[in-house]
């Protein structure tokens, strides 16, 4: 490793020859990597070093010198700082190219051959998102809803945030100016004292229907029914309104208790012709248009035909489950969240669908037990959280596989190369991964692999 060529505090002209796969340009000096908050590759600049670590530093820009013929004019700096949307610098085209190069990096890495297919992007790739969660605090002596500055808890105001449907933001709005006016006070995160933390809100992209949920320390909320009733007069699509009660020092946003004040306990939405209900803290996919795009994928991908066992492990309120269950013969989902799991039996039912069994449960225990009453499985589709599939899922799944079945794994999430290795390891070989923009002006990635057994 190259030793440090950079001192703190130095300032020097680097040009910029790539992107971290969290979206902050490199430049490289005698071999020593900088990481430049936006920059992008090809672009000359003037920076000041702020901190140097043993194997990579960090500089900011202090004068700009080239611009990359990618580059989009006039990007709002709160969303690289807030890191919000740290690729709305780079144009929509070129992000595609990035993600489907991150995915091709992955796999080289791990040396195996496989075909990067083109990113599927958005049409209109901003506005996409249909839920938010802003926290509350108070800043200069004023309640207000934002987001925070990157690695910290200085709450940057913001009405526009890009990305999030733009009737969520003008929500978020009308619920800040209700509590400003009631003089309901902000969450304190020093103290652990104040009352609002976080403001949810959700809205059904084919329904209209919204949902919002006021994260509280406490269930006192001060002139809970006139903000109520002022919300509902001002947001005519709010169709559910919960207090969330978070009485914890935590990051965590949602605490466990959750009391519907105002119409009904779930928000409808509908995906790929079926429709679901989704409870307040029930997993539901951020972005509604490519959520239609990735799983008609993913079914595509997994070859069905109608007489195929599947399992959907992750399956949240049981959208991928229910929409295979069109295809299939019969689809096992599991999801540890229990109330995931309630929404993912009420959907079934809602849509008439049979074919199906849900169980509450970690995927690795549940997977387990599937294993050992030895379950047909023709197809298993994981669609895991960020931290990826348990080892002793990946072991189970690797010593289930049935002789006469072919078993295809869809994988998405940018963990999918680490699973594809693993699971190369029994047998299945990747041939093509496709990745889908789920997040377009983000860093994050996703992808979808099948694998057949050899
Ligand atoms: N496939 C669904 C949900 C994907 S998100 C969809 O497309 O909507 C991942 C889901 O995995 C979440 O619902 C989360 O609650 C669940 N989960 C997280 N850890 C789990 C585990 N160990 N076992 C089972 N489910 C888990």
């Amino acid at each position: 490793m190259a030793q440090p060529a950079v001192i703190k505090n130095q300032d020097l002209e680097v040009t910029v020859q790539d992107l971290t796969y969290e979206g902050m340009g490199v430049a490289k000096v005698a071999g020593f990597p900088l990481f430049i908050e936006d920059a992008l590759p090809g672009e000359k600049m003037q920076v000041h070093v702020l901190k140097v670590q043993k194997q990579y530093g960090f500089a900011k820009v202090v004068k700009r010198l080239t611009d990359s013929p990618d580059r989009v004019a006039g990007a709002d700096g709160a969303y690289i700082r807030t890191g919000i949307a740290p690729l709305s610098i780079l144009a929509y085209p070129a992000q595609l190219k990035f993600k489907q190069h991150q995915i091709e990096e992955l796999y080289k890495k791990a040396h195996l051959a496989i075909d990067v297919l083109s990113t599927i992007g958005m049409k209109h790739p901003l506005g996409y998102r249909n839920k938010a969660q802003v926290p509350v605090r108070m800043v200069n002596g004023e309640l207000q809803t934002g987001f925070y500055k990157k690695h910290s808890h200085d709450l940057v105001p913001i009405e526009d945030f890009l990305i999030q449907d733009p009737k969520i933001d003008h929500a978020i709005v009308v619920v800040r100016d209700l509590l400003r006016k009631y003089k309901v006070p902000a969450y304190d995160e020093r103290t652990n004292r104040g009352v609002v933390r976080n403001i949810m809100v959700r809205r059904g992209r084919a329904t209209h229907q919204m949902m919002i949920v006021l994260v509280s320390r406490t269930w006192q909320l001060p002139h809970l029914k006139d903000i109520v009733e002022e919300m509902t007069l001002a947001l005519p699509e709010v169709t559910s309104v919960v207090v969330n009660l978070n009485d914890k020092r935590t990051n965590v946003i949602l605490g466990r208790k959750s009391k519907t004040i105002y119409g009904q306990d779930y928000l409808l939405d509908k995906l790929l012709g079926s429709e679901f209900q989704i409870s307040p803290v029930s997993f539901y996919q951020v972005n509604p248009v490519q959520t239609e795009v990735l799983y008609t994928q993913a079914i595509e991908a997994a070859g069905l035909t109608g007489k195929e066992t599947v399992i959907d492990a992750y399956s949240g309120i049981g959208t991928i489950s229910l929409t295979m269950a069109r295809h299939a013969k019969h689809v096992y989902g599991v999801e540890v969240v229990e109330s995931a799991v309630r929404d993912a039996q009420a959907n079934a039912a809602r849509n008439h669908i049979k074919n199906v069994t849900f169980e509450v449960g970690k995927a690795e225990d549940v997977i387990q037990k599937w294993k050992d009453a030895d379950l047909p499985v023709d197809v298993l589709m994981v669609d895991p959280p960020r931290k990826g599939l348990d080892k002793s899922f990946i072991d189970a799944v690797g010593y289930m596989k049935p002789p006469k079945y072919r078993l295809r794994f869809l994988q998405s999430g940018n963990i999918g190369a680490g699973f594809a290795i693993v699971a190369a390891g029994f047998g299945y070989t990747p041939k093509q991964t496709q990745p889908v923009d789920m997040f377009p002006q983000t860093q994050h990635i996703e992808s979808i692999t099948a694998m057949t057994l050899n």
